[in-house]
């Protein structure tokens, strides 16, 4: 069956990228390269020490967005005790633990709300880039950027990564939320100050809406998840953190040494910014493959089809409903589809009850928790023994390898889900 009607019949699908170019350098691909992710780092830095003050969780680092790398021998135990024999290390990135927003969306999201005020205050001469940017803590800058406008789209993570940081750097925010969002997530925004507006409709209804509002209104930016190069560049100095991590703890990454790296995907600018961000520094020695729920395949189905971000998963008949609210998205990014055109090794999908599993079995085995979207990552191993990923094996001429890799599961949300809901 092909993999366009393994989709639309809701079957689990790994789907291999035949444009994948393993050795095209990233510049000649669609001109952009290492100097945007090192740009977006850039800003992180010149805002070390305003981030530091206004969120003191980060304080201790130094303002530094950062979460740990986390070996987990006992999960992989565990699938090895079902029947799934994991050949190489197996780590945990732990963005659920991310501060300010409890997912990987704090790297994306937080660097473009951080441009965009770096911008407005450049502009009118309050900011130089040689400040100490801890001036950005107070009333006087708080009440300025007060006159401005945020707004966004958001199934839940993306509102909180943006609303947060918008909001305690004055910005009035708008959220709007599509009817899968959870109640706490709207809860929580409304406490900060934002004001949340809800849509029946799924997550592009909720985005249309607010860059409908937006353009209205000459004092708002709107943050736009399905083109954004800023929230996709922000994403991707996950992977200079990334690489600290790895120098320190002795983990090689060459020819000899693959590494295997499964993100969670809803409209593909988070995966798509990390995995762009891993290319960059490690090549064709990292391979990149984003998890999908099989009632929302947005992304497989772009680039499956050819058609990107003009074809939905309902235009094939899905519902797009799936307890995986951070990826309950029908459409992908065209900037996204664009970036991974030949870069993504692969996609696959993953069926709601089993995420369940992998959350019940990471909580057993390591005692971490992760939203049911955070989990999808793992379904690849129970994968391995279909014809599309021995193919891929084959055809890199990774077999003799495995047993040298590293593989990392992305563990993109949940750090701040209640307690009681958990
Ligand atoms: C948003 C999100 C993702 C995927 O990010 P996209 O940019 O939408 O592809 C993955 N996991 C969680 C928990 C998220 O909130």
């Amino acid at each position: 069956m092909d993999t366009i009607n393994r989709l639309k019949n809701i079957k689990e699908t790994l789907w291999i990228n035949p444009n994948y170019h393993e050795t095209k350098p990233l510049e000649k691909i669609n001109g952009f390269g290492y100097v945007y992710t090192k740009a977006a780092q850039n800003r992180f830095m010149r805002f070390l020490p305003y981030i530091a003050s206004a969120f003191p969780e980060t304080a201790e680092k130094k303002g530094v967005i950062e979460s740990q790398l986390i070996e987990i021998d006992n999960m992989k135990q565990l699938f090895n005790e079902n029947g799934t024999y994991i050949k190489g290390n197996l780590f945990l990135k732990d963005d659920a633990r991310l501060p300010i927003a409890g997912s990987v969306k704090a790297r994306g999201g937080i660097h473009e709300v951080l441009k965009i005020a770096e911008s407005i205050l450049q502009h009118e001469k309050m900011l130089q880039p040689t400040d100490n940017y801890s001036i950005i803590n107070s009333d006087e800058f708080r009440e300025f950027l007060g006159r401005y406008t945020i707004q966004v789209g958001s199934t839940g993570n993306l509102g909180i990564s943006i609303g947060r940081t918008a909001a305690r750097m004055g910005f009035k925010v708008i959220v709007h939320m599509s009817s899968d969002a959870r109640q706490w997530k709207k809860d929580l925004l409304r406490s900060e100050g934002a004001t949340v507006k809800e849509y029946d409709g799924d997550y592009s209804e909720a985005v249309k809406n607010g860059r409908m509002e937006s353009e209205a209104d000459p004092n708002s930016f709107f943050i736009d998840d399905e083109n954004s190069q800023d929230l996709f560049f922000g994403y991707s100095t996950a992977a200079l953190r990334l690489k600290v991590q790895f120098n320190k703890a002795g983990i090689i990454v060459d020819d000899e040494h693959p590494m295997f790296v499964y993100i969670p995907c809803g409209v593909g600018g988070a995966p798509g910014g990390i995995t762009f961000g891993l290319k960059t520094l490690y090549g064709k020695n990292v391979h990149c493959f984003f998890a999908e729920p099989t009632e929302a395949p947005c992304f497989t189905l772009g680039m499956a089809s050819g058609k990107y971000n003009e074809i939905c998963v309902q235009d094939i008949g899905l519902s797009g409903k799936t307890a995986a609210d951070g990826l309950a998205v029908g459409r992908a990014s065209a900037f996204a589809c664009n970036m991974m055109k030949e870069v993504l090794s692969g996609t696959f999908t993953v069926e709601d009850k089993q995420l369940a599993v992998y959350q019940n079995n990471l909580m057993e085995s390591e005692g971490i928790y992760l939203e049911p979207s955070a989990c999808a990552g793992f379904h690849i191993f129970n994968m391995q023994n279909s014809d599309e990923w021995k193919t891929y094996i084959n055809a890199h001429e990774l077999g003799d390898k495995l047993e040298n890799s590293t593989h990392i599961v992305w563990g993109t949300g949940g750090g701040l889900v209640p307690e009681n809901l958990r």
